[in-house]
């Protein structure tokens, strides 16, 4: 677990672990997506182990008092760390670049707390209108039953009009890598800019991008978060989310007096003062962990790791196929338009050339002519893609977002966030590309 340690320590996780690393060498993502986060030592087990324990034994009162004063470091309670989930923390923070990580028990968790973390009742949120509905819903309507408000701005607008949306209380700026169902592209480097000319922080949902397509830290956002019940682990068998702190912003600059004042609930510790450029992620962990208790199961994050250690191929996969989908689609007469950033014409071209070089994902969202009700027959005469609330597999799966996920949107959010009557989202899977064509083709016949 990552307490009382400096910036320069926390890179290296604990004293046994920096040993460890001091004998590793510089790794691509491949690699770390395989090595990153147990490291074995002779003779222990090669996969990591599944510890699967909520409470861990100490010798002395002493000792455990220090745990709970966060003047030592260790774990003790697994609502707070476990070694199999830190094992994974510290390998999702590596990918993202970040110097360390939390998961959490679901990405809406994970946004949750990658905000509380930071605002308080009176606060405000400046975030972009095309974002996944639950995050739309958290925002819009949750956090403003516990004082907290949000303006949601077009993406595409000028750094102009996006800074009218600022006010005195306004305390972060929030986007989507590659928006959930509108599969817009967020330009990092314009809110990055604009976040921090206010002196405020950028979180970026990176669920659908991963680190293997995008990096946004690279691009100057502060902090990364995940729903991991996607493409990370992409067999869904795992639910769960991870927040990554770059270590890069700095919470002494006036507005975040939490970080730089007493925490009354930690015998008045400073968190800018005890942990440095580590402060978010180490308050985010003993402080809101401790209070909210969404802390995944070493069972859950020992599946994550699994799916965490293959997600360089099955992103490649799934990106190739894509790409021949949208192609396949937009070349159909019964299709009204589809979204997909490497299609010629598409307004997201060039940001997808500069944040996604590699691929844009396996999620494309198109519309077929004559609106919801032949939206439904299309997805009713499917045989090989399945009709499931889920995003991101390794299965090729679609779903109807203004009838499911985006349903509690009003018609405005709808246009909003992307979203047509029409429009079908489709999770191209890694399934050989001429039978998910022939299922397509099947779809298209019956309409
Ligand atoms: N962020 C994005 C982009 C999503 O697509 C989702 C869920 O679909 C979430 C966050 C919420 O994640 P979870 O379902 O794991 O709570």
């Amino acid at each position: 677990m990552l307490l009382k340690l400096d910036y320069e320590e926390f890179n290296t996780y604990n004293g046994i672990v920096k040993q460890k690393m001091n004998r590793r060498i510089k790794m691509k993502i491949e690699t770390k997506c395989l090595h990153e986060g147990y490291h074995p030592g002779n003779g222990e087990p090669r996969a990591l182990p599944i510890y699967q324990s909520t409470t861990y034994k100490y010798n002395s009162t002493d000792e455990v008092g220090k745990l709970f004063d966060l003047s030592s470091n260790g774990y003790f309670y697994s609502r707070i760390a476990n070694p199999t989930v830190g094992a994974v923390e510290e390998k999702i923070a590596s990918l993202e670049g970040g110097i360390g990580a939390l998961c959490t028990t679901s990405g809406q968790a994970a946004s949750l707390i990658s905000i509380m973390n930071i605002l308080k009742a009176g606060d405000h949120i400046v975030s972009a209108a095309t974002i996944y509905g639950g995050t739309i819903n958290l925002f819009a309507v949750t956090l403003k039953k516990f004082g907290i408000e949000c303006t949601f701005v077009d993406a595409d607008a000028s750094e102009e009009e996006i800074q009218k949306a600022f006010k005195e209380n306004t305390k972060v700026v929030f986007g989507e890598t590659i928006a959930n169902p509108a599969i817009s592209i967020f330009d990092i480097e314009k809110f990055a800019k604009i976040a921090h000319k206010n002196n405020v922080p950028l979180i970026v949902d990176n669920t659908f991008a991963t680190p293997v397509l995008c990096r946004p830290i690279e691009h100057g956002a502060d902090i990364v978060i995940h729903s991991t019940t996607k493409y990370m682990d992409g067999h869904a068998v795992q639910l769960g989310g991870v927040i990554v702190d770059s270590g890069n912003f700095d919470w002494t600059n006036g507005k975040f007096p939490e970080f730089t004042e007493p925490d009354e609930s930690y015998h008045g510790v400073v968190y800018t003062k005890q942990f440095g450029k580590s402060a978010y992620i180490v308050k985010a962990r003993v402080q809101l962990m401790r209070d909210l208790g969404a802390y995944p199961s070493a069972q859950d994050a020992f599946l994550l790791n699994l799916g965490l250690e293959t997600l360089p191929v099955r992103i490649e996969k799934h990106c190739r196929n894509a790409e021949k989908i949208a192609e396949f689609l937009n070349n159909s007469d019964k299709i009204e338009f589809v979204n997909y950033p490497t299609l010629q014409g598409n307004k997201y071209q060039d940001l997808a050339k500069k944040y996604l070089p590699n691929g844009c994902s396996g999620v494309i969202s198109f519309s077929v002519k004559g609106g919801r009700e032949v939206a439904a027959k299309f997805m009713d005469s499917l045989k090989l893609a399945s009709n499931v609330v889920h995003v991101a597999d390794i299965r090729t799966c679609v779903l109807h977002p203004a009838s499911s996920t985006h349903r509690q949107l009003t018609d405005e959010q709808l246009v909003a966030a992307g979203i047509t009557p029409g429009l079908i989202r489709i999770s191209v899977g890694l399934e050989n590309i001429d039978d998910i064509i022939k299922d397509i083709k099947l779809g298209l016949s019956n309409i």
